[in-house]
């Protein structure tokens, strides 16, 4: 057969040689043992945990082997694009602080670009035409019937499905067969033309999962698709050779593929990168282990973090928690570190599974705005109300002299220590709603009502918004003595039956009236914030609360 001629017909046209290629995208200059990685998202809109964690893992092998981080948008399959997805990708990765070098919307040194692979057309063109005049690449005119009745037939037979060996019809087509059926217009795709045997196995060591045993691919996969556009694994070779990729690091799914890109790379002669695959994002349902899923687990999604408010910072260190176990205890020792300190190592990942708990990520995120100031918290807070919150927790921030006193007691910024009352944004600005007019009774009176209204009254009688915090409590005191309650907590401890009960029920029964909750920052402060007018208006609101 005249491979050429073949060639010519299946890919028409004057395409660069491969050395162009090789010489248009050269080695990088990096120092040894410098590292490039990348992210390789298919705009398909949904950009979740699973990317994140990649995501960091990529960004910090990179950085700190002073090597390269870029960003290449896999938009070959038209059919999963969907409009804005790029840019809801970059979004979501800026927010965490996925910091790239290079890469599609990001800039960076262009030696390597185009980043989009649509506009990488013709490189994959090249190389297929070389593969079809090498002899190692072939087209393929099944009809997608025929290739379904091929997987039933060896599904039945209990046969490896795919397209290979004996299978492979259009594998050994004369020259005669193959020009009659491009003579009659029939479509076709170019397959790889596999050389390998299943049932030789050979040992690879991945830089996550350690020395993993794959067999040898046999598969003629498809490597360009009938509008000449290449598949996944074609891409991943040529891209992530010519763009000077050391290490791809990707999930665990693409691990049953390893045997496909493996022959790629050596056909194609390009050295192989290493690899990193890495393991899923597993959570507790009931009593067992499963895969955080699209359709079940909100929290898969990236948006739902900024949604709900998360501080990227308190995400990003729990995705480090997840993916070095020994950064939690780390982290902990130097607060102060930034995390791009800490000596990350890939061989340090979990090699079946990490477990993600909301809970636990809550309790970082506890941790991490306990340690904010409140400026920063400020900012941070404003940023989601004005994305996400309603207009009336924007009108929070009309005022921020006050908001700044507010957060500050609900920090407990110059206490002994700092309080841990924030989890989000949307949860701390709900939570401090009561500062502002939102009146919301969380929780009930241990009190009847007359004696609730007995205490306001009392209370009333002698409030004065001068009072210090402990003539404000002797006052407390005062009025709890002349309800029958103990003024002393340890005179009602000592007897508990000769009293109704004790100052901290009188101190709650204020409490509720003034935040609608039992717990809060400390109330004389509260009070103190909101100034003599508005606490005698909350007081007596509560008064005639039925
Ligand atoms: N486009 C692939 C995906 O989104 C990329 C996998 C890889 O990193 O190579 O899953």
């Amino acid at each position: 057969m005249d491979l050429n001629l073949l060639a010519e017909r299946l890919i028409p046209g004057e395409y660069p040689s491969l050395e162009t290629f090789e010489k248009r995208y050269p080695l990088r200059d990096l120092p040894v043992g410098a590292q490039v990685t990348r992210l390789a998202p298919s705009p398909t809109g949904f950009i979740h945990l699973g990317n994140l964690f990649v995501a960091i893992a990529n960004e910090r092998i990179a950085h700190q082997s002073g090597g390269k981080l870029y960003l290449r948008i896999e938009d070959t399959d038209l059919k999963r694009k969907v409009e804005g997805a790029v840019e809801a990708v970059i979004a979501a990765l800026k927010y965490f602080d996925i910091r790239f070098d290079e890469g599609a919307e990001i800039g960076g040194d262009e030696t390597y670009a185009p980043w989009y692979q649509r506009q990488r057309a013709e490189i994959y063109r090249a190389y297929a035409k070389d593969l079809i005049r090498r002899g190692r690449a072939y087209p393929c005119f099944c009809t997608e019937e025929e290739l379904s009745a091929l997987r039933d037939e060896q599904m039945k037979q209990k046969q490896v499905t795919g397209y290979y060996g004996a299978y492979a019809k259009c594998r050994d087509l004369s020259e005669q067969e193959i020009f009659a059926a491009l003579d009659a217009g029939k479509p076709f795709v170019i397959r790889l033309r596999s050389m390998g045997d299943a049932s030789r196995k050979h040992t690879f060591r991945d830089e996550i999962k350690g020395e993993v045993t794959v067999p040898e691919n046999d598969q003629d996969v498809v490597i360009l698709k009938s509008d000449g556009i290449p598949t996944y694994h074609f891409a991943h070779a040529v891209d992530d050779h010519l763009m000077r990729t050391t290490l791809v690091i990707r999930g665990e799914e693409w691990l049953a593929s390893l045997p496909i890109h493996l022959e790629l790379f050596d056909v194609l002669g390009f050295p192989r990168p290493k690899y990193g695959h890495n393991c899923s994002l597993m959570k507790m349902d009931g009593g067992s282990k499963r895969k955080l899923s699209k359709r079940k687990d909100p929290e898969l999604s990236l948006s739902f973090y900024r949604q709900e408010g998360y501080h990227p910072y308190a995400v990003k260190v729990y995705m480090l928690t997840l993916l070095n176990s020994d950064f939690e205890e780390w982290h902990r020792k130097f607060p102060e570190k930034k995390p791009e300190e800490f000596p990350f190592r890939l061989s340090k990942m979990s090699k079946s599974g990490a477990l993600f708990d909301l809970d636990k990520l809550n309790d970082i995120s506890k941790e991490e705005l306990s340690a904010r100031s409140p400026e920063e918290m400020l900012a941070f807070l404003k940023e989601w109300a004005f994305a996400f919150g309603a207009q009336k927790e924007q009108a929070y921030f009309a005022d921020e002299a006050y908001l700044l006193q507010v957060l500050s007691l609900c920090m407990g910024v110059g206490g002994k220590k700092r309080r841990k009352d924030f989890v989000t944004a949307k949860q701390a600005l709900a939570e401090i709603g009561y500062f502002f007019g939102g009146y919301v009774q969380k929780d009930a009176y241990r009190v009847d009502n007359a004696v609730r209204d007995a205490v306001l009254d009392g209370f009333l009688a002698t409030y004065s918004a001068a009072d210090d915090s402990q003539t404000w409590f002797s006052k407390v005191k005062a009025v709890a003595a002349s309800l029958g309650f103990a003024a002393e907590m340890r005179d009602y401890k000592a007897d508990p039956s000769a009293y109704k009960g004790s100052v901290a029920d009188v101190a709650e029964v204020l409490r509720i009236a003034v935040t609608g909750r039992a717990n809060s920052p400390d109330l004389w402060s509260i009070m103190h914030i909101f100034g003599e007018e508005r606490t005698r208006a909350r007081i007596a609101e509560a008064r005639n609360r039925r």
